[in-house]
């Protein structure tokens, strides 16, 4: 068991993903939010780290995009870059371990407590649930490790339905957990070295980690023969990870398709069995897609960070305006692109999730 005594934040980055959790909605309103609140710029200058990709060790990359640390320091940015061996999407360069802490804010912890956010877990978890169900029918005790478990929640709801569960949270988040055990350090440092876990989820987890590899290391490792490591994660084949600025930068640097997915898999002796793209995890919201079609397709321009009209939101706490008509009809002089394409997400969502462009994956591999 991990010493419960670490300072918080004390080598590394918080796992887990609250920011979307927050979002009840599924649109990711958070961190574009963030964007309209203008902070300080960061006093102490941060010394970045460039690194070789972590799934082929390819240093050869091209960018994708630049944006900001939205939800801290807008004026902050950063490149997403894209292996040019294999495709694994990363932020390069990137704060280092000690770094990274900056960017995750004391708040970044925080749940919603209300009856409706209640509600949205109780129905994300038994969505999170199905994904196990086989070993779940298995006769006799299994045992569940929940990876970046946050508060517990998650593992505490498994644990109703039979489960012997514990967790990994490097937060201070874990120090609220008292029912079942907690490891508080990285994943791929716990002092388990043999197969012990019937399954292991991680919801939102890999995109945040500095060394996504030794995660599916120590997975393949501490599983028993025909367990299932089951993972969300961003999806960078999707138009809202490549080109719409959805993604949490830097405290997300990874990005993941399903053949990427598939070589972390093969390489770490693990086999794929699942890939559910679609937002029954996470929602992602194709926010800005119209503005965006506008501008790349019709006026042949690129589209920047600079480019992304404020969300509705956004725009009226720059204007200082109340929700109502007003704000609404300066909203669409604003962007009528914005509003025309808020009616048009249930559609492209449709069409995303067939042509498996969601922004969003859960994978199920199996140890074999
Ligand atoms: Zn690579």
């Amino acid at each position: 068991m991990g010493s419960r005594s670490r300072s918080r934040f004390s080598e590394t980055p918080a796992i887990g993903c609250p920011e979307l959790a927050l979002s009840v909605s599924g649109v990711i309103a958070q961190s574009f939010y963030a964007r309209a609140i203008r902070r300080p710029k960061t006093e102490e200058k941060v010394t970045l780290e460039t690194v070789a990709c972590n799934l082929c060790g390819s240093r050869r990359y091209t960018t994708v995009y630049e944006m900001p640390d939205v939800r801290l320091f807008p004026d902050e940015y950063f490149t997403v870059v894209e292996c040019n061996e294999c495709g694994l999407g990363f932020v390069n360069p990137r704060p280092d371990r000690q770094e990274i802490q900056k960017y995750y804010p004391r708040d970044y912890y925080q749940n919603e407590e209300s009856a409706s956010f209640a509600r949205y877990l109780r129905k994300r978890f038994t969505q999170q649930a199905r994904y196990l169900k086989e070993v779940e029918e298995r006769p006799g005790p299994r045992k569940l490790l929940d990876v970046g478990c946050f508060n517990g929640e998650f593992p505490r709801f498994m644990a109703a339905r039979g489960w012997d569960v514990s967790g990994v949270e490097i937060s201070e988040a874990s120090l609220r957990i008292t029912e079942f055990p907690v490891f508080t350090e990285e994943f791929n440092e716990i002092p388990v070295h043999a197969p012990a876990y019937d399954a292991i989820t991680a919801w939102a987890v890999l995109e945040h980690v500095h060394d996504p590899m030794a995660y599916f290391q120590k997975a393949s490792q501490v599983l028993k023969k025909g367990g299932l490591f089951v993972f969300q994660m961003p999806n960078f084949v999707s138009t809202a990870s490549r080109c719409l600025f959805w993604e949490d930068v830097p405290r997300h640097l990874y990005f993941y398709t399903r053949e990427t997915v598939a070589q972390y898999l093969e390489k770490t002796g693990l086999v794929l069995e699942q890939e559910d793209n679609r937002g029954n995890v996470y929602r992602s919201s194709p926010a800005s897609w119209l503005p965006y079609m506008v501008r790349t397709r019709l006026q042949r321009k690129s589209f920047t960070y600079k480019d992304k009209p404020l969300s509705s939101k956004e725009f009226r706490k720059v204007h200082h305006l109340q929700r109502g008509i007003t704000a609404g009809l300066k909203y669409l002089a604003y962007s009528p692109a914005s509003v025309v394409d808020r009616m048009l997400w249930p559609a492209l969502e449709a069409v995303q999730i067939l042509r498996k462009t969601y922004g969003s994956s859960t994978y199920v591999a199996r140890k074999p």
